[in-house]
C-alpha cells in the first residue's frame, strides 16, 4: 500500500523551526498503513527536516549552531543573484528528506524524538510531502 499526502506548513521569520509530528502522525493514520515507512520530503533548496527533542532552549541553540556554521554575514557568490546563499548551504547540513518506521499504525519515534521542518529563508508557506509505505 502506499499513500501519499502534502501538507502546507507557514513559517514566521527569516528561520524558523517548526514541530510537524502532529501533521506527519496524522497522514500516516490516513494511511492505514500499520507496518512500513514514512518517508517525509521538502522540494525546496532552503529549508530542511531534522528528528530532534521539542525543547525551546535547545531549538535556540540548533539556530545558533546553524547561523555560527554558516553565518549570514560571510562572503557567498550566491548572493548576488537572491542574497540567500547561508539559506541553501544551512537546509543542506540538515537533508531534505526523514524516513522513519511505521509499527503499529503510528511513527517508531523516540521519547524525545520530534519531526522539524527548517526554515533557513522564510517567513513563506512551505510543502512538505509524506509517502507512507506498507502494509
Ligand atoms: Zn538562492
Amino acid at each position: 500500500m502506499v499513500y501519499s499526502k502534502r501538507i502546507q506548513v507557514a513559517t514566521s521569520g527569516r528561520s524558523d523551526l517548526v514541530n510537524i509530528s502532529a501533521e506527519v502522525e496524522a497522514a500516516v493514520g490516513e494511511s492505514g498503513v500499520s507496518e512500513g515507512i514514512a518517508l517525509i520530503f521538502t522540494m525546496h533548496t532552503t529549508t530542511g527536516l531534522f528528528l530532534n527533542e521539542a525543547e525551546s532552549g535547545l531549538l535556540d541553540d540548533i539556530e545558533k549552531a546553524l547561523e555560527a556554521t554558516v553565518p549570514r554575514g560571510g562572503s557567498y557568490l550566491h548572493n548576488r543573484v537572491d542574497n540567500n546563499a547561508p539559506s541553501h548551504i544551512q537546509s543542506i547540513l540538515l537533508g531534505a528528506s526523514l524516513a522513519i518506521p511505521v509499527e503499529d499504525g503510528s511513527l517508531l519515534l523516540g521519547t524525545w524524538q520530534s519531526v522539524f521542518l527548517a526554515e533557513r529563508d522564510g517567513p513563506r508557506r512551505r510543502t512538505v510531502h509524506i509517502k507512507v509505505v506498507g502494509e
